[in-house]
């Protein structure tokens, strides 16, 4: 419980401190905010800003909306893709100046039964623009989530609605609307999906995904059928040099340079086995991490491990050591950035 009220305040106090100054961020009513929820639906927001100042002018209100004309909204609409969006935002308005009156109604349930809103719409409205403390669910959501709490599980449709009970734990009762604008703002500026921005992250001290060493590996898709996955071990050699890196022939990865590495899940005395049989004597330490690569066909499961040098030797044939900053120029294949990291967090330590 303490870590979650920890993630809130986090958060907010770093939203609070400086974020991307958007107009919907600023929008009084529920209407704007509504309208930007629906065009910020797989659109970015950069792209959503004249479309959205256009559209108000258009259409400043809920009746304006309801009694405009399909052609007029199609246009307004026009290189926004997924047109729907904007008929569903014509047949709710006219049910908002049917049922209530013309003004959004305050509730997740209403909100959600309305054309064109989800679970994760209605959350977002309800919380910005109300103060209820819903949850809003979204991939940006999602993404900061299941790095900061280590979330392992692959995020099917059953995982996602657990996610969506357990995140109602997590919006802060008082100041739900900055919650959630600053989970979308950490999401799409800092927590990006491919390469998080951890250093600049207010969450990093005690993100899980950043302190196993492979954030980017989640959160876990569910695995694709017709994908093997294999269990790999990887042995980070540490020596006086540095640690020892070998460059790989084989077509797929020629020329890329990985540490020693085996199918399975070595025992600490077969990884010195493994490495004697190549000359290089080690003592085994401790596991530093874990973590997983999804290749087309394969997913490697990594265990990674320390070893210690236990008597200096050059490196062997194609292969070096190499210190922090060497390994750091190095070219190596995504799937063991993990175990790079790790490499070098520990070399910096010294
Ligand atoms: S520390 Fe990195 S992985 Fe963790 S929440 Fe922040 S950006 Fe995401």
């Amino acid at each position: 419980m303490e870590k979650q009220e920890q993630f809130a305040a986090r958060l907010i106090g770093w939203y609070e401190k400086g974020h991307r100054d958007l107009p919907w961020r600023s929008a009084a009513t529920a209407y704007e905010i509504w309208i930007s929820e629906i065009m910020l639906q797989q659109t970015r927001a950069e792209t959503v800003i004249p479309y959205y100042r256009r559209f108000l002018r258009l259409f400043p209100d809920v009746r304006s909306l309801a009694e405009s004309r399909e052609t007029d909204l199609l246009k307004a609409w026009e290189g926004l893709g997924y047109y729907s969006r904007a008929r569903n935002l014509r047949r709710a308005a006219g049910i908002i100046m049917d049922e209530y009156g013309g003004q959004l109604p305050a509730s997740v349930e209403k909100l959600r039964s309305l054309p064109g809103i989800g679970d994760y719409t209605a959350g977002a409205i309800a919380s910005i623009a109300f103060g209820i403390p819903a949850p809003a669910v979204d991939g940006n959501f999602e993404r900061v989530y299941c790095r900061f709490f280590g979330i392992e599980e692959e995020m099917d449709a059953g995982a996602r609605r657990r996610l969506s009970q357990t995140a109602e734990g997590l919006v802060p009762k008082d100041r739900p609307g900055v919650f959630a604008n600053a989970m979308m703002e950490l999401g799409a500026t800092i927590c990006l999906p491919r390469s998080p921005k951890c250093a600049e992250c207010p969450l990093c001290g005690s993100c899980r995904g950043r302190q196993r060493g492979d954030p980017e590996a989640l959160p876990r898709k569910p695995e694709k059928k017709g994908q093997r996955v294999e269990q790999r071990c990887q042995m980070l050699v540490f020596g006086p040099e540095g640690v020892l890196v070998c460059q790989r022939q084989e077509r797929l990865l020629q020329g890329l340079y990985v540490f020693p590495d085996k199918e399975g899940e070595l025992t600490p005395e077969e990884m010195c086995a493994a490495l004697e049989e190549a000359g290089i004597s080690a003592a085994y330490e401790q596991m530093l991490g874990a973590a997983r690569h999804v290749f087309t066909h394969i997913i490697w499961e990594m265990k990674i491990h320390a070893l210690r040098l236990l008597a200096p030797v050059p490196a062997p044939e194609g292969a070096m050591w190499a210190d922090a900053g060497a390994l750091s120029a190095l070219p190596m294949p995504t799937a063991v950035r993990a175990a790079k990291q790790l490499a070098i967090r520990r070399m910096g330590r010294g």
